[in-house]
């Protein structure tokens, strides 16, 4: 069976420490969907569109790491999708422990669907999506934190 990892996020926009993650989940994993969860409630700086944009852009060079988007329950999400795994990205113990109560849920939901937690490295613990959309608000430049492959788009 493959092994199907999805990375659910806003990725608003993605950052050095999406990018680093996914790629080091990529040599786990026989494929990663990284899957943009719409959320009415949440209001997002960068239309769903470019953000989709931008990360087919980074990893045009790896077939087995692929976009989507999707609605609803994450776990039906991975079902849909044959999933068996939920990716995450942890930096602090806050991360840890709002990942912790929603693994713990969506594993009582559905038993099948692990999540697997990578450490951030240490060079990308401060970053997040809403430091650089603060930079680029405010006319920064967000050069060293966005993936290359898309910083002039996002500037
Ligand atoms: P969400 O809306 O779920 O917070 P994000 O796009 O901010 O979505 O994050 C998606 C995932 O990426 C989360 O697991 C988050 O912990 C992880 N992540 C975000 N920034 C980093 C980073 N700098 N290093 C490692 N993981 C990160």
């Amino acid at each position: 069976m493959k092994k199907i990892a999805v990375f659910p996020g806003s990725f608003d926009p993605i950052t050095r420490g999406h990018e680093s993650i996914i790629l080091r989940a990529a040599t786990l994993f026989d494929e990663i969907i990284i899957a943009i969860g719409k959320n009415a409630e949440k209001k997002h700086f960068f239309p769903l569109e470019d953000r989709m944009r931008w990360i087919e852009k980074v990893f045009e060079e790896y077939p087995n790491i692929t976009v989507t988007n999707y609605k609803g329950l994450t776990v039906d999400f991975c079902q849909k999708v044959n999933a068996r795994f939920i990716l995450r990205g942890l930096r602090t113990s806050a991360d840890f422990e709002f990942e912790r109560s929603i693994s713990q849920i969506n594993k009582k939901i559905i038993p099948e669907i692990e999540t697997i937690f990578l450490l951030t490295t240490p060079e990308y613990t401060a970053l997040n999506s809403s430091i650089v959309r603060d930079i680029i608000f405010h006319g920064g430049d967000p050069g060293q934190f966005v993936p290359e492959a898309v910083r002039d788009d996002i500037r």
